[in-house]
Formats: C-alpha cells, sequence, structure tokens
C-alpha cells in the first residue's frame, strides 16, 4: 500500500483555525462549540471547525444581501459568465490540494476526488457560465382588444430572487455545493452555504479560491455548523430561496421550516432507492460493469446510484455469479492509495447504519457475497450482494446509501414495471437492453426523474436531474434550474 505524499500546502490547511468565509475573510467565532472533522480511513480527528451561532448566520445573510443589492447587481452578465470560468481554472489549477483535502475529509477514493470534486466541478462550472448571458424573458402580444385605440405590449423579466441558502450532503460537498453556488451566481443570486459538518472543509478552501476569481466579498459565503445552524439559516427572514440536497426527513423539515419562516421557496434533491432492469437479452458483461462502477463507486454513497437490481429469471444466476466475481476482485485500501478501489464509509453514524443493513439482510434475505465489517481501522465494510426473498425485504425498500445492492428476479414486463415503481422514491432508473423498442415503450411507464439506457448515474450539466415522488421537487442543470432561481416579473406599457 502506498499513498499519496501530503501536500505542504494541505497540512498547513488543515492545521489552521477552521470557522465560516463571511464576507470575502475567514471568521473564527471563539466562543463557538468547536466540532472535529474525522478522517473516516482511521476514525482519528484532522482538524475542527465551529458551530455557526445565529449571530454568525445572520452576518453572513447579511453579506449576502449587500451583495446582491450592490457588488453583484453591478456585474454584467458577461463579466459574471468570466469569473466563474476563471473559478474553474482555478480549481483545476489546485486541483490536487483540493482533492486531497475532500479525501481525508469524506473518505472519497483520491481518483474521484480529483475527477469529480474537481474536474466534474470545473465542467459543471463552465456549462452554467455560459447561461449567465442568456436568462432572458420574452415579449408578449396582450390578447385583450383595444377600446379606445389605445395599444399595449408586453414583456417578462427573468429576476434574481436574492439570497439563495445552499445545504450540501456530505457524498459529494464540493460538487454538489457547485451546482448551487453556480446556479444562484449566474442568475444574479447570491449564495450563502451550510456544508456538512463531516465534510466542512473543501469549500472554505473554494471560497478562498472565488475571491481570487473575482467574486465580490459576500456574493458566496459559507457557515460551517450541524443541523441546528442549517435550520437556521434557512430560517432567516433575509433568505429568498432554499436550495437543500439530502435525505427525505431532513428535506421535509427544511422545506417546512423555509415555508413557516417566510413562506420561502424551497428546492428539494433528496434521496433514492433507485432500480435498475436487466432484461432477458441483457448484455452480462456491460451490465454488470455498469454496476460494479455505478453501484459502488464512492462506496454506494451515491444518491442516483442503483440499488434495486430485477434481473429477468433467466439470466440471474449468470449476473450473480459474474458479479460477485468481479466485485471479489475490487482492492479495498486506503482513499489515499491510488491503486485501491473501494474505500471507508464517510463516517462512523452511516458505518453503524450499514452494518445494521447487513443483519436484516442476514435475517429477511440471502447474502450472496460480503455482508461483513472489516475490522481494524476506520470505517470499511466489504461491497455486498443480497438477494431478496419477496419485494418486501426491508433492502428492497429502504434507500441503504452503502455498497449493497439487492437482486429479484421478474418473469414479465408488466411485474417488472409494478416492481420498479413500486417504492416512495423516484430519482433514477436504468433498463439494460438491446431491445430499444421495448426501452423506448418502457421509459413512458417508469416512475423517476431520470431513466438511462445501459448505463447508469451518468450526470451530464446539460440534462436536468432531480426526483419526482419522495425524491424531491424541482431540477438542477440544462436550462431547468433558471425558474428556481429567478422571479418572473410582468412588464404592460400602454401607449
Ligand atoms: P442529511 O442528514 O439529510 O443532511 C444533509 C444536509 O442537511 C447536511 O448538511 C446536514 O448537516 C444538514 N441538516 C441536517 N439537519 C438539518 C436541519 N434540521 N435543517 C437544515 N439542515 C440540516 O443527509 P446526508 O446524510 O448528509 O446525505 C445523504 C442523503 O442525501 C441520502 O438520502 C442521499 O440519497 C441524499 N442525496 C441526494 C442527492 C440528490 O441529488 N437527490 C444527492 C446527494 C445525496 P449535517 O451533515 O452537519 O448534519
Amino acid at each position: 500500500m502506498k499513498e499519496v505524499p501530503l501536500l505542504p500546502s494541505v497540512q498547513a490547511f488543515l492545521e489552521r483555525d477552521h470557522g465560516n468565509f463571511i464576507d470575502g475573510q475567514f471568521v473564527i467565532e471563539a466562543s463557538a462549540e468547536k466540532i472535529p472533522v474525522i478522517n473516516p480511513d482511521t476514525g482519528n480527528v484532522i482538524s475542527y471547525i465551529r458551530n455557526s451561532s445565529a449571530s454568525a448566520i445572520n452576518d453572513a445573510v447579511q453579506s449576502s444581501l449587500t451583495s446582491f443589492r450592490g457588488k453583484w447587481a453591478e456585474t454584467s452578465p458577461y463579466q459574471k459568465g468570466m469569473i466563474i470560468n476563471k473559478l474553474a481554472d482555478l480549481l483545476e489549477q489546485n486541483s490536487e490540494e483540493l482533492a486531497q483535502i475532500e479525501t481525508l475529509c469524506s473518505g472519497k477514493s483520491i481518483h474521484l476526488s480529483r475527477a469529480f470534486e474537481v474536474g466534474q466541478s470545473a465542467v459543471f462550472l463552465r456549462y452554467y457560465a455560459g447561461w449567465a448571458t442568456k436568462i432572458n424573458g420574452e415579449t408578449i402580444t396582450p390578447s385583450l382588444p383595444s377600446f379606445n385605440g389605445e395599444k399595449y405590449t408586453a414583456f417578462t423579466r427573468r429576476e434574481p430572487v436574492g439570497v439563495v441558502a445552499g445545504i450540501v450532503p456530505w457524498n459529494f460537498s464540493v460538487m454538489i455545493g457547485i451546482w448551487k453556488i453556480a446556479s444562484a451566481l449566474v442568475t444574479g443570486c447570491t449564495v450563502v452555504i451550510k456544508p456538512s459538518e463531516f465534510t466542512p472543509l473543501t469549500l472554505l478552501r473554494v471560497a478562498e479560491l472565488a475571491i481570487e476569481a473575482g467574486v465580490p466579498a459576500g456574493a458566496f459565503n459559507i457557515v460551517n455548523g450541524n443541523g441546528r445552524a442549517g435550520q437556521e439559516l434557512i430560517s432567516h427572514p433575509g433568505v429568498s430561496k432554499v436550495t437543500f440536497t439530502g435525505s427525505v426527513p431532513t428535506g421535509i423539515s427544511v422545506a417546512k421550516g423555509a415555508m413557516e419562516a417566510n413562506l420561502t421557496r424551497a428546492t428539494l434533491e433528496l434521496g433514492g432507492k433507485n432500480p435498475a432492469a436487466l432484461l432477458h437479452d441483457v448484455d452480462a458483461e456491460l451490465a454488470v460493469q455498469g454496476l460494479i462502477t455505478t453501484a459502488y463507486v464512492h462506496q454506494g454513497q451515491v444518491c442516483a446510484s442503483p440499488e434495486r437490481i430485477y434481473v429477468h429469471r433467466s439470466r440471474i444466476d449468470e449476473i450473480l455469479e459474474k458479479l460477485s466475481k468481479g466485485l471479489a476482485q475490487l482492492k479495498i485500501g486506503s482513499p489515499m492509495d491510488e491503486s485501491a478501489q473501494f474505500g471507508p464509509l464517510a463516517n462512523s453514524g452511516h458505518f453503524q447504519k450499514v452494518k445494521n443493513y447487513f443483519d436484516i439482510a442476514r435475517k429477511e434475505s440471502e447474502i450472496i457475497c460480503g455482508g461483513e465489517s472489516l475490522g481494524g481501522r476506520g470505517y470499511y465494510v466489504q461491497p455486498t450482494v443480497v438477494l431478496a426473498k419477496s419485494s418486501n425485504d426491508t433492502l428492497l425498500r429502504e434507500e441503504v446509501f452503502g455498497p449493497i445492492t439487492t437482486f429479484l428476479p421478474f418473469d414479465t414486463d408488466e411485474e417488472l414495471i409494478s416492481l420498479m415503481n413500486d417504492s416512495p422514491f423516484g430519482l433514477t432508473a436504468s433498463l439494460w437492453t438491446n431491445d430499444m423498442s421495448k426501452a423506448l415503450r418502457l421509459i413512458p411507464r417508469i416512475e423517476a426523474g431520470t431513466v438511462w439506457v445501459n448505463t447508469h448515474t451518468f450526470l451530464d450539466p446539460s440534462v436536468p436531474f432531480g426526483g419526482v415522488k419522495a425524491s424531491g421537487m424541482g431540477r438542477e442543470f440544462g436550462g431547468a434550474f433558471i425558474d428556481d432561481y429567478t422571479e418572473l416579473k410582468s412588464v404592460m406599457i400602454r401607449y
């Protein structure tokens, strides 16, 4: 095992006293409770943050309000796009430093941190930057008749809603943060982000780079802390929109809190229990490789990844055998080891939760491979495959958000659709088949925000993403996000 050597700048960053980033500066609240940041690979404390007080949260929102009405409002759409592009450049120039900080907090493989948390974040930033100059209303010809020869014309304006509060989970703390920051800034909003207390560090460094890129002080602030800090942020009267990514129960509490505080609009990207359907003609090699790379990447802690796998009865034995063999070859090891393919879970609470699902699987279902935690340091478990006894098995109903796929055979297309839709969630789904005619007929019947064919968890900035049913409200990416970050103002002129 050979771990990537820690950059001196990363060591120095970890040793800093961390708090918030408000109005272009790091701010430490000396009296605030300290929260330890733990490396999931070792279980050791690597740094501390502060649990923001109501007063610090108020400072952050006020600073974002000032920037919204001042510097950021005065920045032209062209300049906004240039600044966001520059931030993308700076992310890439500081890629290794950002990736190492993120891997140490989250347990994400250093490859994934480099490729997604930094590389894909830069791709998304550049995509969003292009929208800055394309946020337009429309001209309308009013429909009522003129009574005395007067005429009317009308147009709409897309105006930024104001200060956005963004609540970010621990699984992709930079990339999901960037989706929210970029959506807010290109539409002319300003933004206060609350990262998860488990992965609070990397966005602080991104905020520093944003200032270097030319984002005016206050347009992008960060408040750290736990759920209480998040609740105070979303209910602040200066906040005009909440964008939340996380679990269903917290999402409901956030939406209620925002609504009760100020009728604040909220978009919610929530959990999933995503089905993948392997039809009778499935290409077994392609599907098994696809499941290994999408269901087990980042130890399965990906909202869009497949957890319920329905396989045509004629192919299930072959698929289970190939998948078990493939998973046995994954090299488990430290996320800072470039040769490791599978690392630890992100935190101790989540580790306990996944181990509990192993116990449930042992009682209710059949474990085909894996199903154990690994002794020794950190929060490691085995990649696991479960065969359900029926569609009522807990492992087919509850989101694990970990490296467990649960299989069930099906016989007919009607049965398949009924199984796929038999869930309160509706985030993503996939069909694995070469029969495109069948796939195109099944797609409209699947209750999910995204359906992939012969792939899964493939997010592209130009393709809208979000959930139906309990998986959320609203869409990110494409042009779909613009409606959520702007108000439509109608203007009518008599002449
Ligand atoms: P979580 O417990 O709901 O937390 C999400 C964020 O909300 C964290 O920053 C958390 O802070 C904060 N929070 C907790 N309680 C809060 C409250 N009362 N008010 C305001 N904020 C509060 O979710 P998680 O465990 O971090 O993430 C896993 C879940 O997110 C899974 O269900 C996964 O499917 C979902 N997810 C969905 C998407 C999507 O795009 N649909 C993407 C990624 C993840 P602390 O962490 O400090 O408690």
